[in-house]
């Protein structure tokens, strides 16, 4: 597939003829199930005219159906655009197609979306990872030139190292969140995932910026990364070596073979550990679920979506939550409600939040020695279906993930090997807060020496 790069110098015909052969292309690996819906020529006479960027179904498009791949949304129109895409269509990108994921962003392989499963290009008996499986599919499989993601704990850069393409979250703040369907609003962040480093900063800089209508996105002046773009710079990288140890043995031989490439091309390798893996896998579901309890309260049928029939409005509101909302949903709504609720706030989401702020220290202590941390995205390569067997074994294996949204970082994945199943392996590069430029300067680096350039 062309890249963004060069996508974004083409002609208006040109970029026609593009998207009829993207269509026809979506129309012959349907199978996959990257896009949740399938693409007509119609569709695109409607769409904007520009180069076509995938959309997960959590990010709104004016007229568009958005359902957080969620029954509960069915039939809902977005009554306005997200800031992001009024941003891709000021810089002549378009929306184009709305991306499988795990319903309400909650999962890490995309199983749990109502319109059923994504597979993975790189092999079809295996999970694309989650929750923007779709999006990382439809890249990895050459059916979007590029594509928005949501990652609230690695739902960009995991299902981007499971099917072999770049994933970039930037530091929380630095996109606005407007338009998102909220899922956790103080870990949630919109970002690239692209074929390659260089098109995930082009994207990331049509992106970015403040935003008033988002409250949390920060009001800092925002310079573009990509005419900066230096793979050339010596970087002190800390490796996190007990998560690298931990890590299954193809993930392990991949980063420690990564490692040395790294130090052979004159970087400065040290070794740190993270004594947070102990703490961020428990405060980021007490986290994420108290918040996740709040923001999903919205939907109870008088508003938004679908309504189920019943006598009373109380009967209506539990009918058409019981409907609408599917199992992991369900589960986590109770458990954020139950950590909130009176006799228990304390006990667990206080202690969370003590967890986050020594979690955001550790980080932070490290990156104030190095300019960049390396460690795996996930312990193993992509699963296959149905492989995490109960919900805890699906939490435990975001343990990589989760703390740099904890931590409110940047980070970025980016493909280094494969396994002998033909199954990708990528490193995670994570930057300190504001710094995507040394994020995106790092990965290029990585990148090049990855393809021997
Ligand atoms: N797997 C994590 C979860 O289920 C992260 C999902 C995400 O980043 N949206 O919450």
């Amino acid at each position: 597939m062309i890249s963004l790069k060069e996508a974004i110098k083409l002609n208006s015909n040109e970029l026609n003829t593009l998207r009829k052969e993207l269509i026809e292309k979506i129309k012959a690996t349907k199978e996959i199930g990257a896009y949740i819906e399938q693409l007509t020529n119609s569709d695109i006479d409607e769409s904007f005219a520009g180069v076509p960027i995938a959309i997960k179904d959590n990010i709104q498009v004016k007229n568009w159906s958005i359902t957080s791949c969620s029954k509960i949304l069915q039939g809902y129109k977005a009554p306005y655009n997200a800031t992001v895409i009024n941003k891709l269509i000021a810089s002549s990108l378009a929306p184009f197609g709305r991306t499988n994921m795990d319903e309400f962003a909650m999962g890490s392989t995309t199983e749990s979306s109502y319109y059923g499963k994504t597979l993975n290009p790189l092999d079809h008996t295996r999970v694309p990872g989650g929750s923007s499986g779709g999006s990382a599919a439809a890249v990895a499989a050459g059916i979007a030139i590029a594509a928005l993601g949501s990652d609230t704990g690695g739902s960009i850069r995991q299902p981007a190292a499971f099917c072999g393409c770049v994933g970039f979250k930037p530091t929380y703040g630095r996109v606005s969140r407007y338009g998102l369907a909220a899922y956790s609003s103080s870990l949630d962040q919109i970002g690239p995932i692209t074929q390659n480093v260089e098109d995930a900063a082009i994207l990331y800089d049509i992106i970015a910026g403040y935003d008033k209508l988002d409250s949390t996105s920060a009001n800092l002046d925002f310079s573009p990364v990509t005419p900066n773009l230096n793979p050339n710079r010596k970087l002190k990288i800390a490796v996190i070596k007990n998560y690298i140890d931990e890590a299954s043995k193809p993930v392990r031989d991949a980063l420690n073979l990564t490692i040395e490439k790294l130090k052979n091309a004159g970087h400065d390798i040290c070794y740190k550990d993270l004594a947070n893996s102990k703490y961020n896998i428990a405060a980021y579901y007490i986290i994420a679920t108290a918040e996740a309890s709040a923001n999903l309260s919205r939907y109870d049928g008088v508003r938004y979506g679908n309504r189920a029939s019943a006598d009373t409005l109380g009967q209506m509101y539990a009918n058409t939550r019981g409907e609408g909302f599917g199992v992991e949903v369900q589960r986590r709504m109770l458990l954020g409600t139950f950590v909130l609720s009176s006799g228990y706030y304390d006990a667990y989401y206080i202690k969370a939040q003590k967890a986050r702020a020594f979690i955001k220290r550790e980080y932070d202590e490290i990156l104030s020695e190095a300019d960049i941390i390396l460690m795996p995205v996930a312990p193993s390569v992509a699963y296959k279906f149905g492989e995490l067997k109960n919900p805890l074994s699906a939490y435990l294996s975001d343990i990589y993930t989760i703390g740099v949204n904890l931590a409110g970082l940047p980070a970025i994945t980016v493909p280094v090997a494969s396994d002998e199943n033909g199954l990708n392996i990528s490193a995670q590069l994570i930057g300190a807060a504001w710094q995507e430029q040394v994020v995106l300067d790092a990965a290029l680096n990585l990148e090049n020496i990855v393809k021997g350039n």
